[in-house]
């Protein structure tokens, strides 16, 4: 199959875009596939409701058949016409913050289809906040399924080239809507649990989330890497984001991490193996090895979201075997860069 690449620059929608945004909508309408921006990662859309386009989503991704996709809407009227009720909870939380990086999940109704919940009887919906997602979904018929627009297990796209390495002959449709804003997939939130529960942790953080809420719970497994509980997301259970080389996170006060890393590069070098690091802009210039790369600024850890996939890439793409990453605090969105960076480094975390 051929895949059709075109460019639309979110901030200037003009004639030719919307002509593309029609031409990708009636591709979906027809079964067909197309992978598109979104404000987090791009996504690899079909028609939700249309069970033979799920399973072209899971084919084109290699993704496991258990591991449910979450459902993109771009009106608010839309969710009650495929969940069995729509809690208070999602009424709050769609009000404050969607559109944008907040997945809901809810009891699904006769119209979602197991293939695309992946035979849980709940969905998982979304608003995405970026018009040339929300052009596409109207244009779609109201309902996208979309994961994340890559190779299952590898880290999710944030600039199109990655959908292209990864996509294309598969799909119909490309379009390239530049790099992403946010950079880490959407804040995912049980509202069947007793307590909504973090089932994902994302840019919307568990404190933004109380402040609606008032209570709000987190499933352990997903911030605990010790544990051997299965997480609740089935998705959680795969190992994801994971570059080609080997990626171990050092976690301690500054200098030891960098004297560390240096040594280890060291060693790693004369075994003949290519070094990367994955520091920040402050510890930039403290390292040696055949290629160091920033993430983003501590004092603004949102540089650091938006970084982080395409640096994982960019590794992959330099044949780098062995990288060392420094270690993010655990609060605020530092959970959700640490949750996807033990992911891609398998859990290897050496604590000084
Ligand atoms: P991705 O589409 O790559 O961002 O992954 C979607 C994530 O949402 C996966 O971790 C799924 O397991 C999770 N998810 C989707 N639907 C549900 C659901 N109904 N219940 C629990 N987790 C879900
Ligand atoms: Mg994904």
């Amino acid at each position: 199959m051929e895949t059709k690449l075109v460019v639309i620059d979110e901030k200037n929608i003009d004639e030719e875009a919307a002509a593309a945004l029609k031409e990708a909508g009636s591709i979906i309408r027809d079964g067909g596939l197309v992978a598109f921006p979104t404000e987090t990662v791009y996504g690899l859309g079909g028609d939700a409701l249309n069970p033979s386009s799920s399973k072209k989503i899971y084919a084109a991704k290699g993704r496991p058949s258990d591991n449910p996709l979450i459902v993109h809407i771009s009106k608010f009227e839309d969710l009650e016409k495929i969940v069995k009720e729509v809690p208070e909870a999602a009424r709050k939380l769609s009000e404050a913050f969607w559109p944008g990086p907040l997945t809901m999940i809810m009891e699904k109704n006769d119209r979602v289809p197991y293939e695309t919940t992946g035979g849980l009887d709940t969905v998982a919906i979304r608003m995405p906040n970026n018009k040339i997602a929300l052009g596409l979904i109207e244009e779609s018929g109201g309902y996208i399924a979309a994961p994340s627009a890559n190779t299952s297990g590898r880290p999710s796209p944030t600039v199109a080239r990655y959908c292209v390495e990864d996509l294309s002959g598969k799909i119909e449709m490309i379009i390239d809507g530049g790099q992403v804003g946010i950079g880490l997939e959407s804040t995912i939130v049980d509202l069947t649990a007793e307590v909504p529960m973090i089932l994902r942790p994302g840019y919307i953080t568990a404190e933004m989330l109380k402040e609606v809420l008032g209570d709000i719970s987190i499933d352990r497994t997903i911030i605990d890497s010790s544990s051997t509980e299965k997480p609740k997301a089935p998705g959680m259970k795969y190992r994801h984001y994971a570059p080609k080389g080997d990626l171990m996170i050092v976690e301690g006060v500054q200098d030891e991490v960098v004297a560390f890393i240096n040594e280890k590069s060291r060693e790693a070098a004369a075994a003949g193996k290519r070094v990367g690091v994955i520091c920040t802009d402050e510890t930039m210039p403290m390292y040696n090895a055949d290629v160091v790369k920033s993430v983003g600024n501590r004092e603004d850890e949102s540089t650091v979201a938006h970084e982080l996939f395409k640096v994982l890439r960019e590794f992959d793409d330099e044949n780098i075997d062995v990288m060392y990453s420094e270690s993010f605090d655990d609060s605020g969105i530092g959970q959700a860069i640490m949750n996807r960076l033990l992911k891609a480094a398998g859990h290897q975390l050496t604590i000084l």
